[in-house]
């Protein structure tokens, strides 16, 4: 696997690889944060934002639609959401029309509590606007997380 980015903050820590045509991402929520139903401000946010993100396809156990499973998901499937939606619009302003298929998945038997994988199958041409979207996910999710835990810490300089 190769390394492509990484982040780190108070929130969360995210490392990112393209293995073969997959990309994949280890996402560990922190400070126990690990559904939206800790995160109340994550629907408005996502609503002035990214509204689109509301009509991607979501495969999960109950059948819910994607718009109520964000109220109660794994923080990771909801950055999962974002970061394939940002990938789909970003290509489409470039003319291209494209499907990613995802899926978040974890095991706190074997991996730390609050650890998931999420693994990206997009189109070969569609990784160019990956690194984007990453970014674009990230200061989504840590307004979300910001606006539930208060204000973010203040660095002195
Ligand atoms: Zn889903």
């Amino acid at each position: 696997m190769v390394n492509i980015l990484n982040y780190k903050s108070e929130n969360f820590i995210i490392s990112s690889y393209q293995k073969g045509k997959e990309i994949v991402l280890f996402f560990l929520s922190r400070n126990n944060t690990i559904s939206t139903d800790k995160l109340p401000k994550t629907a408005d946010t996502i609503e002035q934002v990214l509204p689109s993100v509301f009509n991607t396809t979501c495969y999960n156990d109950q059948g819910k639609c994607f718009k109520d499973e964000i109220k109660n998901t794994e923080t990771a499937h909801l950055l999962e959401h974002l970061i394939i939606e940002f990938m789909v619009q970003k290509e489409k302003m470039r003319g291209n029309k494209i499907t990613i298929k995802a899926l978040t998945s974890w095991n706190w038997n074997k991996n730390p509590f609050g650890s998931f994988k999420i693994t990206i199958k997009a189109p070969q041409v569609a990784k160019r606007s990956f690194k984007d979207s990453f970014n674009a996910s990230i200061s989504l999710m840590e307004k979300i997380f910001n606006q539930a835990n208060g204000q973010p810490k203040q660095t002195v300089h």
